[in-house]
Parts: structure tokens; C-alpha cells; sequence
């Protein structure tokens, strides 16, 4: 079975050559049962480790079935111990976190067993071994002598041709150690069973074979009995461990060392952790900066509006309105948002407010002096506590009657009045700094100052014999619908001054609409029939003016609205609004785009310094975590090389390893994920968590819960690898 001829083997340490053993000469075959005895330090540890395939050689040559195995890679090397080997050590190799039968269960499973498949046949050797009663005890709780014999069973169970025992009686008391020399000659029937021992006889009765060794070489070789025909030796199956059962261990890992377990989680929390705090305080910054910024064409520039026009460019109805209000986020609609960005003057006396018009039905809170509107004129005045008119002069205010100034331009006021109103009620303004003034008005006034506004900011054309002309257009009761009555004078300009019947058009447009009268001149006025034309006082008498019908000219400006805003609960998904609002066929945009905002070019260094550190962040977290990890999975070591040693791949380790890290990171994340939860809902109170939090999405915390996994897996496959890079007698050694 195994022949070993002229086989060297040396260490190099340091540039140091020390000899292991030298020029070894020996044939063994199933069937025997090998004790080797010698002094300490003359190379029985390392033939056994050479004979198992554990290290290698450097000279000779060992002959498998007589195969040569001096050309043999790592990989078949490892391939011959799951055929062929089974190993026990002086120190046991035992998972001591594992109880006995999981114990045994793990050679099976590393080599591709089905876990039901296995149980009968595991009970049965623990029974064997005489542990039954301890077979869900932890290892760590059993005597020297117990653990050994759990280590035979674990060899026993693979059912290998060939038995290596390194000592296995060295750290027992007599009793036990006589035990385990029992077992293992029940054992060793058609088996190769390789033992070193000091104590040559406790196995004297049962040997076929005394192998003395002094100084690295063999001085002794004596057959006691003769194995004459060697059996065929029952190669051992194997499979490679099915995925479930790397699970199976990978979980089982993560939970059966509670300070591992507890020192890997904090690992992962902090980490996780650090990494969205520093982004979210970026993302806070970013916005602060943001804030700041103003704009010529919106008055209210809230993060939370958005502008909304039709696709289609026609005017909004309430099936619009309707289904945006079912929008998730949505909060409210301003259906007349050109109140939000002109401000509007109301005044009596001396007294002037300046605001924004806004609708009653709008209205939230409480009234603090007076009360709600009853009739059409009445308002509410939103102001702050503080402003001086509330606190020296409130008689002059409630319930009297003020004039809505006719504004000219966006900004400017004429002395002009246009309407009438009473302040009925009032309510004070939550921050006091803000000295504008909000009015709630109803919503037929709100019409009715729409079409002021919407005049104030029309431009007119007047196209007139094939020419557009800037004329003064006047409403009159007196002309009919469709007609016109113009300047006599103007007839001058037309061919055969046929002034009569010919058409004029007028065009109005503004921001949100055009629209347009198709008129014919039907009359013409003179000094003298004037009034009876137009209704007008004489006085009133104004060359090149054109008078329309009244209601043809209202028409013009009385239009419902074509522009709206609608304004979200959470500003922080103001995108995915507008995402929906345009699937409703409409063109929204943020009002804040349109700010002019000098804090740009600053937001623009934040986000790029925000991503450089969130990378650097990452980068030493992974280092830090990965030494810290290290530092906690060194204690590991043991165990990944015994994995190793009773046959798992490097593949094997790896994932073995990435499940339990990935278990682990994702219990410590779910667990974050839940403080920041209870901390949003107030269950826990920290301000300034919770104020972070505000600003990460779902994305994010998608985004981080992949780097995490990320960072888990580079770990493992980083201590994976350094496990591999040497013999797995090296590593071990290198570790007990
Ligand atoms: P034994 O098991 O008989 O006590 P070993 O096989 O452990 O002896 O050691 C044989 C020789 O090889 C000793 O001289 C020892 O110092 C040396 N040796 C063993 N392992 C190593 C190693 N990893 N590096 C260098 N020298 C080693
Ligand atoms: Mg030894």
C-alpha cells in the first residue's frame, strides 16, 4: 500500500536547513498494525505528517498503491487523504464549540454526506466508542481520554483504509490511554494503522510492526507478524460538501461561540454604522447649502413645491386635481399658484399689508384672534405676532375693510382699487422672523383676482389691417358680443376708408396661456355719439381706443388655471412625485431648479469631496474591520485548518466563512436598521439621529447593505486565502 524509498525530508527556516528525517526506507501494507517509538524530536511526527499527505517531501520518492507521488500537487495530495486518510492527534483537533455527535457529523458532511443519510451510521460509532450518553455534550466539557475517543470515531467514520495516530495516548492517564488503544485495534482489523507511541507496551500485544526512529532515521524495523497476501484497500467516498450543508455549518458558525459572535456584530454595526452617518451629515450639509438661494420669478421658493403644467397645454380640471390629490405624497394643490409668487397689496389708510393670496379651503390651524370668513369678501390674515401693525394697531384692522391694490408689474402697486375685503380673523405666523403676510381668501375672490392678475401680466397684440398695432382695448356693455367699435378716424388708413365689417383680432398671452377674439368693426365713433355707443361719459373720450364687448373681454383673462403646484409631505421624495405626476401627463418641475443660487458651486465641491471621503471611509473601515476580524478569527485558525484536514477545499473554507460573516453582518445591519426605525418613530429619542436619518433613502440603505456585504466577503476570501498558502501542517503548526 504505501512504500517509501530513500525519502528525505528538511525544513528551511530562515535559511536555516533542519532535517526532519532522513533517507527512510519502508514498505507497509493493509492489514498491519505499526507502532514507531523513539525519542523526542527524531522525526516520528513528520513521517507520520508525509505518510498522511499532510507535508511534503524533498527527496526519495513514496510510492501509493505503487503510484510515484513526488510530482503530486496540493490538490492530490488532498484527493489521497480523503481516499485514503484518517488522522488522530496527541492535542485532539477537536471543534470544541461543537458538541460529539456534530463532531463526528463534520467529516461526513465536509465529504459531500447527506446529513439524514449519515445519523444512523454516526450514533452507531459513537456508540462504539462508548459516548452515547455524551453525544450532545460540547467537546470542551469531556475528559482527555473521552475527546480521543471522539477524535477515533471521527476517523472511524469515513471508513478509510489507513489510521494515523500521532500520540494518541500522550496527554492520556493509563486507564484512558489503555481505552484508546483498545478502540483502535478493534479498528484497525483490514486497515493500515500507523501508531507513534512512547509507551511501547501498551501496544506491544497488538503490534505487527515496531519502527524505532533515533535522529531522523529508522534504526529499527522489526516484523512481528507477517501480512502475506495485503487485501485490496476499500478506497473511501467522497463527494464535495453540498451547498446546503455549507449553510448548515456556515450558520451553525456564527452562533456557537458567543463572544465571536457578539465582538464580529459590533464589528459590522459600527461599521455600517460610521459609514451612513458620515454620508447622511454630507447629504445634510449638501441641502443646508442648497437652502440658501433666491429667485426672480417664484416668491415661495419651498422645497417641497412643485410647478405643474399640462402636457397637453390645456387649462386643469377637478379629474386632474382629483387624481393627483391620490398620490401618496402629495399634501395639498395651490390651484392658483400664481398667488404663491405675486405679491398682492391690501390697504386702508395708511395701513399696507403685503402677501400671498391663498385659498380658504387651505387653511389649517387654529384662528388666535377673531374668526373663520362667512361671505365671499372676508378673510384670514396670516402675519407674524410680532409685526408692528398687530401689536399697536389691531382696532384698525379686524373687521375693517381694505382694498386690494392693483399691482403693476410683478412687485409694484398702483393706487388703483380693484376689490374690496374684510379681515375677519387672524392667525399668528409660526416664525416670527417672517414679516410677509398670507391672506386666506374665498375661492370665487380668488377667481376673480385671478383674471386681475392674469391681465396685469398679458401682453396684447391687436392685429388690424394686416398689421398688429398697439391699441388701448376697454370693455362695453354697449357693443356686442363678437363686434367692435373703433376710432372713426381710423378709417383713414383703409383702402376707400371701407372701414365697416373688416376684422380685427386680439391676442393675449402670458406665461401660462394664449388666447385670442376674432371681432368685426361694426361701428365707429365720433365726439358725438360716443356715450350712446359705449356707454361711456363723453369725458371719456379717448382716440384709438377699442371697445370690446364686456364679456368677450372678460373672457380673455377669466380663465381657469393652467399652471398649478402641488405640494409633497416628504421633500426628501419629491422625486418620485414628480416621476408620478408626470405619468399623469403632465410636466412638473421642482421650483427649487429655478433658484439662482450661489451656494451651487459649493454644493457641487461638497458632493465631490462627499463621495472622495465616503470612499477613503470605506477603504480603512475594510482595514480596520479586516484586522479586528482577523484579531477575533485567529482564534479560528484552529478550526479552518481541521476543516482542512479532514477534507474541506479552499472553496469549502471560503464560503464556509462568507455565510457565517454574512449572517452575522446581516443581523447586525437588520438590528441598525431597526434602531433607526424606533429612532424615526420616537420610540427612541435622539434628535440628532433622527435628523441625520431624514436624509438616506431606500437606496442608500440598499447601496450600504451591499458594500457591507461586499466588505464580508473580501474578508473571508482574503483570511481564506492566507489559510491556503501554505501546507496544512504549516498553517496549523504556525497557529497551536
Ligand atoms: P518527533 O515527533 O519525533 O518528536 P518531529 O518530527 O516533530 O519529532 O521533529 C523532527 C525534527 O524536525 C526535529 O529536529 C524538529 O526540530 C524538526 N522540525 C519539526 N517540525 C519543524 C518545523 N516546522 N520547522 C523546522 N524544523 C522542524
Ligand atoms: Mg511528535
Amino acid at each position: 500500500m504505501l512504500k517509501l524509498k530513500n525519502v528525505s525530508k528538511f525544513y528551511y527556516n530562515k535559511g536555516i536547513i533542519a532535517s526532519g528525517f532522513t533517507k527512510v526506507n519502508l514498505e507497509l501494507k493493509i492489514g498491519e498494525f505499526v507502532v514507531i517509538t523513539g525519542e523526542s524530536g527524531s522525526g516520528k511526527s513528520t513521517l507520520l505528517n508525509v505518510i498522511s499527505g499532510l507535508d511534503s517531501y524533498e527527496e526519495g520518492e513514496m510510492y501509493i498503491n505503487g503510484n510515484e507521488t513526488s510530482h503530486y500537487t496540493e490538490k492530490d495530495f488532498e484527493d489521497y487523504r480523503r481516499k485514503y486518510i484518517a488522522n488522530i492527534f496527541q492535542s485532539f483537533n477537536l471543534i470544541n464549540s461543537y458538541t460529539v455527535y456534530q463532531n463526528v457529523e463534520l467529516v461526513m458532511l465536509l465529504n459531500g454526506y447527506k446529513k439524514h443519510k449519515v445519523k444512523k451510521k454516526i450514533l452507531d460509532i459513537i456508540d462504539q466508542v462508548g459516548l452515547t450518553k455524551f453525544k450532545n455534550t460540547k467537546v470542551s466539557k469531556l475528559s482527555g481520554g473521552q475527546k480521543q475517543r471522539v477524535a477515533i470515531a471521527r476517523a472511524m467514520v469515513k471508513d478509510t483504509p489507513i489510521i494515523v495516530a500521532d500520540e494518541p495516548t500522550g496527554n492520556l492517564d493509563s486507564k484512558s490511554a489503555n481505552e484508546v488503544i483498545e478502540i483502535l485495534k478493534k479498528v484497525a482489523k483490514d486497515k493500515l494503522v500507523v501508531v507513534v507511541t512512547h509507551n511501547i507496551e501498551q501496544v506491544e500485544q497488538y503490534a505487527t510492526r515496531i519502527i524505532k526512529m533515533n535522529d531522523g532515521r529508522i534504526i529499527e524495523n522489526t516484523e512481528i507478524k507477517k501480512i502475506t497476501d495485503e487485501p485490496k484497500p476499500q478506497e473511501s467516498e467522497y463527494n464535495n460538501i453540498s451547498i446546503f450543508n455549507k449553510y448548515r455549518l456556515g450558520v451553525r458558525n456564527t452562533f456557537n461561540i458567543a463572544t465571536k459572535f457578539l465582538l464580529l456584530f459590533a464589528v459590522f454595526f459600527f461599521m455600517s454604522s460610521a459609514i451612513l452617518a458620515e454620508y447622511s451629515s454630507f447629504q445634510m450639509s449638501e441641502e443646508e447649502v442648497a437652502d440658501e438661494g433666491y429667485s426672480i420669478a417664484f416668491r415661495d421658493l419651498s422645497e417641497n413645491r412643485i410647478l405643474i403644467n399640462k402636457k397637453d397645454k390645456t387649462s386643469f380640471t377637478n379629474e386632474d386635481y382629483d387624481k393627483i390629490k391620490l398620490l401618496s405624497n402629495v399634501d395639498y394643490i395651490v390651484e392658483d399658484d400664481v398667488f404663491l409668487d405675486s405679491g398682492v397689496s391690501i390697504a386702508r389708510d395708511d395701513i399696507n399689508f403685503y402677501g400671498n393670496m391663498l385659498d380658504i379651503n387651505n387653511f389649517t390651524g387654529n384662528i388666535d384672534i377673531g374668526r373663520m370668513p362667512e361671505n365671499e369678501d372676508e378673510i384670514v390674515l396670516k402675519i407674524s405676532k410680532d409685526h408692528f401693525y398687530i401689536n399697536e394697531m389691531l382696532d384698525e384692522i379686524l373687521n375693517k375693510t381694505f382694498s386690494v391694490l392693483k399691482s403693476e408689474g410683478r412687485d409694484g402697486f398702483s393706487d388703483e382699487k380693484v376689490k374690496d375685503l374684510i379681515i375677519v380673523g387672524i392667525q399668528y405666523n409660526e416664525d416670527n422672523f417672517d414679516y410677509d403676510c398670507k391672506y386666506y381668501v374665498s375661492k370665487s375672490l380668488l377667481n376673480e383676482l385671478r383674471s386681475v392678475m392674469n391681465k396685469n401680466y398679458s401682453n396684447m397684440k391687436i392685429f388690424l389691417n394686416n398689421k398688429y398695432e398697439q391699441y388701448n382695448v376697454e370693455p362695453s356693455y354697449k357693443v356686442e358680443s363678437g363686434k367692435v367699435a373703433v376710432d372713426d378716424e381710423l378709417k383713414y388708413s383703409f383702402k376707400n376708408y371701407r372701414i365697416l365689417n373688416q376684422p380685427l383680432n386680439i391676442y393675449v398671452s402670458n406665461i401660462y396661456y394664449e388666447a385670442e377674439l376674432d371681432l368685426s368693426i361694426t361701428n365707429t365713433y365720433t365726439k358725438s355719439n360716443f356715450k350712446r355707443l359705449t356707454g361711456l361719459d363723453k369725458y371719456d373720450y379717448n382716440r384709438y381706443t377699442i371697445f370690446v364687448n364686456i364679456d368677450d373681454y372678460n373672457s380673455l383673462y377669466n380663465k381657469p388655471s393652467y399652471q398649478s403646484s402641488v405640494f409633497v409631505k416628504d421633500a426628501k421624495m419629491i422625486d418620485e412625485t414628480i416621476q408620478e405626476l408626470e405619468n399623469l401627463g403632465l410636466t412638473p418641475k421642482k421650483v427649487t431648479d429655478f433658484k439662482m443660487n450661489e451656494g451651487e458651486i459649493y454644493k457641487r465641491i461638497i458632493k465631490i469631496i462627499k463621495v472622495i471621503v465616503t470612499i477613503i471611509l470605506i477603504i480603512v473601515l475594510f482595514f480596520i474591520s479586516y484586522l479586528i476580524i482577523k484579531i477575533i478569527l485567529k482564534s479560528r485558525n484552529v478550526y479552518y485548518t481541521t476543516l482542512r484536514m479532514l477534507g474541506a477545499t479552499y472553496r469549502n473554507v471560503k464560503r464556509i466563512l462568507d455565510i457565517e460573516l454574512f449572517v452575522n453582518s446581516t443581523l447586525a445591519y437588520s438590528v441598525l436598521m431597526l434602531f433607526i426605525h424606533a429612532v424615526k418613530s420616537n420610540i427612541v429619542n435622539l434628535e440628532h439621529i433622527a435628523k441625520l436619518s431624514g436624509y438616506l433613502s431606500v437606496r442608500e440603505y440598499v447601496l450600504m447593505y451591499i458594500i457591507l456585504i461586499a466588505i464580508s466577503r473580501l474578508i473571508s476570501a482574503k483570511f481564506a486565502r492566507k489559510l491556503f498558502k501554505n501546507t496544512a501542517i504549516n498553517t496549523y503548526n504556525e497557529e497551536v
